[in-house]
């Protein structure tokens, strides 16, 4: 079979079983499996290949079948221009946080005139996305980033390592904000918001195959941010602001919750390009 017959088949299989963004999903499948780019796939259509090259890609097929995420398949995943290595132990990074990101660095910039190192807490850091990120754009920062998960801190040290990040980054395992040795400048999370009853929505991508830990919000999605809010005390410079990542109509109730332990506090909704209140920035 020649590459361009692959990729034909591959993609049919994958949009009859009703796979969204089948023929991307196709050559990102197909280009793994000859190591070469999506682009690249296109410069040598007529290559043939080796029948240890067609099964590999049909076995890649079968698991995306049943729904495994491309970025588990992979072992990788793109956020923020930044290649990350992802397995099962982390949420696979989501294209919407890079919008917290985004502002987080914005603000970093904006309040580290001072003559201090600025402190920032990436608090449920997964694979280490967006401490990597902040540390990158940020070079002057010390960055902690914090999991319960020891198996997604390994995942997030390997990307650190990777991205030569490691000596800025300090990461800590514990919940949330209790391992911080020093009140932080900044906090940016992106903590578990899927509420209890939203989980038979999921798609099966994330339903089977995510972290339950790094999704599940308890009741009204709010546990993980309300657990972090309590913690806060202590752990804040003077000054200090944070951002967190929130779900699609909880602007609402979170900034209710926030005023209720911050009654001072300034408090921001950022909407995402999809128009949906995604990023709470809170002044202190
Ligand atoms: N920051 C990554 C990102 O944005 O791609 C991962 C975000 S994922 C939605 C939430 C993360 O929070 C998971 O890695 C999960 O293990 C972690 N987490 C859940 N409960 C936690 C807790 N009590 N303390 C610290 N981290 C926690
Ligand atoms: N945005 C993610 C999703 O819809 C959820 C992320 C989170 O719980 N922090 O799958």
């Amino acid at each position: 079979m020649i590459l361009r017959e692959a990729l034909q088949s591959a993609t049919q299989t994958l949009r009859t079983a009703g796979i969204a963004d089948a023929s991307v999903e196709a050559e990102l499948l197909l280009g793994h499996v000859l190591g070469i780019s999506r682009t690249q796939l296109y410069t040598e259509p007529e290559r043939s290949l080796t029948s240890v090259e067609a099964e590999h890609l049909w076995r890649l097929v079968r698991r995306r079948l049943d729904h495994e995420p491309a970025a588990y398949i992979l072992g990788r995943c793109e956020f923020y221009g930044i290649d990350f290595y992802i397995d099962y132990h982390t949420f696979i990074p989501r294209p919407e946080t890079e919008l917290l990101v985004e502002k987080a660095v914005e603000l970093a910039q904006r309040i580290s005139h001072r003559e201090e190192q600025i402190t920032i807490a990436d608090i449920g850091t997964g694979c280490g996305a967006i401490a990597v990120s902040l540390a990158l754009a940020l070079p002057q920062a010390k960055i902690y980033a914090t999991d319960v998960s020891a198996s997604a801190l390994q995942v997030a040290e390997m990307n650190c390592r990777r991205h030569g990040v490691n000596s800025q980054v300090e990461l800590l395992l514990g919940n949330l904000l209790e391992q911080l040795p020093q009140p932080v400048d900044m906090i940016v999370a992106n903590l578990p918001y899927i509420k209890d009853c939203e989980f038979k929505d999921l798609s099966p991508e994330i339903r089977k195959f995510e972290p339950t830990m790094a999704l599940a919000g308890g009741e009204d999605g709010l546990d993980k941010i309300q657990q972090m809010l309590e913690q806060m005390p202590g752990k804040l410079s003077y000054g200090a602001c944070f951002l967190l990542e929130i779900g699609q109509g909880q602007g609402g109730m979170v900034t209710s919750l926030i005023k209720s332990y911050f009654p001072q506090a300034s408090i921001e909704l950022i909407s995402d390009l999809g128009g949906i209140e995604r990023v709470v920035k809170v002044g202190l």
